[in-house]
């Protein structure tokens, strides 16, 4: 597992969001991308070298809406780079962590993704993201 790819927050509203982390970043936002299949829209932010991700369910099914409910807005994943996916899962469910998508899905921001339970990591909701064509 390499660097920490980028933190995902989930939001209520992206467009308030979006104002307010520009405020605090001092930078707008550089990319909105909907991801129909998972429920969410997203923005990215860059702060120096790190990635900031906000997550805006668009239906009420969608698992952000479902972690809003529960938990209210804040942070919701924290994703890591892997340069091998596959042969990463493999590695982890070896080690018995539950993984989500035993194939990885194509996320937000041109990467191929997959997720673990936070069962099995602490509560924490962690993403694994290969850069596709990489
Ligand atoms: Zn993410």
């Amino acid at each position: 597992m390499d660097k920490i790819e980028h933190i995902g927050i989930a939001v209520k509203d992206i467009e308030k969001s979006n104002a307010l982390f520009k405020k605090l970043f001092g930078e707008a936002h550089y990319k909105v991308e909907t991801v129909e299949s998972e429920g969410v829209k997203t923005s990215f932010f860059k702060t120096g070298p790190n990635k900031i991700e906000l997550l805006q369910a668009t239906n009420k099914h969608s698992p952000i809406a479902k972690f809003i409910e529960k938990k209210g807005e804040g942070i919701h994943h924290i994703a890591f780079a892997v340069n091998d996916i596959v042969s990463e899962i493999e590695r982890l469910k070896k080690e018995g962590f539950t993984v989500l998508n035993e194939v990885p899905k194509t996320g937000a921001d041109n990467k191929l993704v997959a997720f673990l339970h936070p069962k099995t990591t602490h509560g924490v909701l962690i993403e694994l993201c290969q850069e596709i064509n990489k």
